[in-house]
């Protein structure tokens, strides 16, 4: 496969973009594997990747029932942090962040990772203490972290709207500097091409319809290509895990699958340099500028379950409502597009990355609004998970026996409710 290199760029513009090849190749499905992944978005196609690369797995595939990428990988709004504060969450997150950060070099495809700052909007003192705990915590951890006062907010984001008698008067931000957004399609593209190098059998409009087992374990996989004999599956089908472990017979997953919507606006002149978070008095509002000049954005899920890729009208009047409270400029800016995606919300807020009650299937899942930035990560942690047979230290409480250990990985607080946990 041609490398991308500006001597190949070159090349190319002067003899008509011929040279270049396809960038991973459309499989049939053979009849057995070593490994089948179920999922042909990040999480799937990292998983498949690092198996290749770190564990020296030759004999993988990914199956997608539709496209790359046409599930949530493709229609987040890109945000990449590490500012999170539970043990496990914290080194994984971290770890996600430094994969994160040399991602474009690994992949030899430029996943247009912008370290612009995610800078979080503080409202009362004791938001401020709050944020300097985890903050604090974040910086002894071996990450970034910083806490604005408003003189310095005002200076990087003059726009907001600082009016005092707002009804959540801003007061200063949290802030990590090496947070930023990715250009999600080229993630996705960019780990399908560089695992399709290292031997992994793409194969996308390939549904798991049914799944065969035997004696506590996978024999294989029907799907609307054929029958699939695999000597382990892994899950990472995102808002379908609970279809597919229906599938398996296993009964339910502490996990709920609802709605998530994101909107882009028309194309702007530059506005805003960083990402930004409104939360509080029960808004959640997030939002940052794409290179095209689009305002990408979002807020809450919709506050019904459902496996649907589109959403519901009362979250566009809701996000817009915190646009414009944030950002009164936005006031006449038109709405290009808004879609949807379906988020795996688990009981706490974490995921879970962990066996199952059969001998060879693994569960990747329980990503809620989190699991692009984990993408790399999860990856990481998944392909080692499903190649030894046993848990990193880093994951080994994200398994779906936790709740039974009495551990809640709850990043908000929030308690049991998925719909809760953002
Ligand atoms: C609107 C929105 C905004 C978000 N914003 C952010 C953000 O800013 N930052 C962040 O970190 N996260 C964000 N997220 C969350 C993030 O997008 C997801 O957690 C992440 O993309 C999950 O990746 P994935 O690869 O597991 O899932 P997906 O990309 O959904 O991949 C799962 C794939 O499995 C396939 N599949 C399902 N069932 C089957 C089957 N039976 N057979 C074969 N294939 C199957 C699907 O077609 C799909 O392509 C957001 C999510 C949404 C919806």
């Amino acid at each position: 496969m041609t490398r991308f290199s500006a001597w190949n760029v070159i090349k190319n513009g002067l003899s008509n973009q011929k040279g270049w090849d396809r960038q991973w190749q459309d499989c049939e499905p053979k009849d057995q594997y070593d490994v089948v992944i179920v999922g042909g978005g990040i999480h799937g196609l990292a998983t498949a990747y690092y198996l290749a690369k770190n564990h020296g797995i030759k004999n993988i595939a990914v199956v997608e029932k539709g496209w790359l990428g046409g599930g949530n990988a493709g229609r987040n709004t890109t945000i990449v942090r590490s500012n999170y504060f539970q043990p496990g969450n914290r080194q994984f997150y971290e770890h996600s962040l430094k994969l994160w950060e040399n991602l474009s070099h690994e992949l030899n495809y430029n996943v247009m990772f912008s370290q612009r700052g995610h800078v979080s909007l503080l409202h009362s003192p004791s938001a401020i203490d709050t944020a300097a705990r985890r903050y604090n915590t974040m910086r002894l951890t071996g990450s970034d972290a910083e806490i604005w006062g408003l003189k310095k907010l005002k200076q990087k984001i003059p726009h907001l709207n600082y009016n005092v008698n707002a009804r959540f008067p801003i007061m200063g931000a949290a802030v990590q500097k090496r947070a930023g957004t990715a250009r999600h399609d080229a993630v996705v593209w960019g780990f399908a091409r560089a695992a399709d190098q290292r031997g992994v059998n793409i194969i996308q409009n390939c549904e798991v319809i049914g799944i065969k087992r035997d004696k506590g374990k996978i024999i294989g996989l029907e799907t609307s290509r054929g029958f699939i004999n695999c000597k382990k599956v892994g899950f990472s089908a995102a808002g379908n895990t609970t279809l597919l472990w229906n599938m398996a017979g296993l009964g339910e997953l502490p996990i709920e699958s609802h709605k998530l919507q994101a909107f882009v606006t028309e194309p702007l002149k530059p506005l805003l340099d960083h990402v930004v978070v409104f939360g509080v008095g029960g808004a959640h509002f997030y939002i940052s500028q794409s290179d095209k000049g689009g305002l990408v954005f979002g807020g809450d899920l919709d506050s019904y379950k459902s496996y649907a890729q589109r959403g519901n009208l009362p979250i566009v009047q809701d996000v817009a409502e915190c646009a414009t409270s944030i950002l009164p400029c936005l006031g006449r800016v038109r709405l290009l597009r808004h879609w949807s995606g379906t988020c795996d919300m688990s009981m706490d807020g974490s995921h879970f990355i962990c066996k199952t009650p059969l001998k060879n299937l693994y569960l990747n899942a329980g990503w809620n609004y989190g699991g692009f930035k984990a993408g790399p990560s999860a990856g990481w942690y998944f392909a080692d998970l499903i190649a030894n047979d046993r848990p990193d230290g880093v994951i080994a409480n994200h398994d779906l026996k936790r709740f039974e250990r009495g551990i809640n990985i709850d990043e908000r607080g929030a308690g049991p409710d998925p719909k809760l946990h953002g």
